[in-house]
């Protein structure tokens, strides 16, 4: 991993031309780096026009500089901004200017890096700022920034603050075991581990809530052929549509698109015609469409209100998945059908389509809205505090008592994964990997 003394510098703002780019620049060495640059560094914390300079002499760019000296900062070191002008000649420029000053590029997500490891946030509120820099939803925006400013991490330190006291007194019966210490002690001890392992139980099993509004819900249409599938979800993503994407892998079988709604990321699955066939690639992508729609959180149960003698298969078909909406395609050719609780719509006129919308958000929300603690955000999170609360009912159910100290010394390890307090290091590079450059 890159050195931690050496000064670092990145774009913060987009690639391409505009009209300011920022140049962040992090680290001991940035207020000497503002003085060969810019002649000498503006007063603190106070944007200043400035002549940026290289080596020879040259004006590169006339800018806004910022002096940012430790460590009030966002990485804890010295720090620097430069408002340039946003062409790439001037980028360039500037950029090797810094790089024969001393500099270097910084890797990706070396910012934040450094500012976990300068004690300025915990691991948690670190992802959360990948996690906002990526939101596309307003509930995304929403839980990020809660977890960016500590919710999630001031939960995890609760426990593991709670932690330290229970094993601190399973260390004192240890230590003391008929003396000094209260009859009920253990008592109390049992108790307080009991309450901790319901409420961590009670986080973990929350359902996904957390995880799905991060991740964004998976939304499979599925259906037998011809039902009107393709055009359904063409109807709903021609009004809603942020981002359409051709996934790798899904050519033939599934169409993948993503569409937010009422505030949430949805990713809508377009699956194959549901029906046994004799092609063997396509009984392939009735499978795969099958596994797909199994794993969906809310199945879009499509069928043709219009086709004589209409199958209501494809309920059985989505049996297993998350929440099924039936839905009645083509009422258009067949008014006053669409009954039995299933939602009428036409693909082709649009009718119904706002109630189809509304039936989405409301399950959305159920699947994600949550009031209360924050929820689980991520899989690595999960990962860790199930084994945490297996350590704590390991604990919970040991007689020795020098074991169950160790027990509770590994569930407090394990929560301390997750907030970045102890045995860190080899997750470090795993989740900083994933940033941009210039986070
Ligand atoms: P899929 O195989 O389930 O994806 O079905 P498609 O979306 O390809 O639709 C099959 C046929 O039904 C096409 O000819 C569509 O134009 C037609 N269709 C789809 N929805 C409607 C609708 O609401 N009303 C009418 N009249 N035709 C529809």
């Amino acid at each position: 991993m890159a050195d931690h003394e050496d000064t670092i510098f990145a774009l913060a703002s987009g690639g391409g031309r505009a009209a300011v780019a920022v140049l962040r620049i992090s680290g001991a060495g940035s207020g000497a780096l503002l003085d060969a640059l810019c002649g000498h560094r503006p007063p603190p914390r106070r944007a200043s026009l400035r002549r940026v300079r290289d080596g020879r002499g040259e004006t590169l760019d006339r800018a806004l500089a910022l002096w940012l000296p430790g460590p009030g900062t966002y990485t804890g070191e010295d720090g620097a901004e430069l408002h340039l002008h946003g062409g790439p000649a001037v980028i360039e420029a500037v950029a090797e200017a810094l790089v024969r000053a001393g500099a270097r590029p910084a890797e990706a997500g070396e910012f934040t890096r450094r500012a976990f490891l300068n004690g300025r946030m915990d691991l948690t509120a670190a992802e959360a700022v990948a996690d906002l820099v990526e939101a596309e939803s307003a509930e995304q925006r929403r839980q990020a920034l809660r977890q960016m400013e500590g919710a999630l991490g001031a939960l995890y330190e609760d426990w593991s603050r709670r932690l330290m006291r229970i094993l601190a007194q399973q260390e004192a019966l240890i230590d003391f075991p008929d003396e000094g210490l209260p009859a009920d002690v253990a008592v109390a001890l049992e108790a307080e581990m009991a309450v901790l392992a319901a409420e961590i139980g009670a986080h973990l099993h929350d359902d996904r809530r957390g995880e799905r509004t991060r991740e964004g819900l998976r939304i499979a249409i599925a259906g037998p052929p011809n039902v009107g599938k393709s055009s359904l979800i063409n109807r709903l993503l021609e009004r809603d549509i942020a981002i359409v994407s051709d996934l790798p892998g899904t050519t033939r079988d599934a169409l993948e698109a993503r569409l937010v709604l009422g505030g949430m990321v949805m990713t809508v699955i377009d699956t194959a015609g549901l029906r046994e066939t004799a092609d063997r690639v396509e009984a392939e992508g009735v499978r795969r469409a099958r596994a797909r729609a199994a794993e969906a959180d809310i199945v879009l149960a499509v069928r043709d209100v219009s086709a004589p003698g209409e199958a209501a298969g494809a309920g059985a078909i989505v049996a297993g998945a998350g929440v099924v909406i039936p839905v009645a395609n083509k009422v258009d050719l067949a008014a006053g059908r669409a009954a039995d609780g299933a939602i009428g719509v036409s693909a082709l006129t649009g009718q119904g389509l706002d109630r189809l919308r509304e039936a989405l958000i409301a399950a959305g929300r159920r699947l994600t809205a949550r009031a209360g603690p924050p929820p689980l955000t991520r899989a690595r999170h999960r990962a860790a505090l199930e084994a945490a609360l297996a350590a704590l009912t390991r604990a919970m159910a040991e007689g020795s008592e020098e074991l169950r100290a160790e027990e509770l010394r590994i569930t407090l390890r394990m929560i301390g994964r997750v907030t970045g307090r102890w045995g860190v290091e080899e997750i470090l590079g795993e989740i900083f990997s994933r940033f941009c450059i210039g986070k």
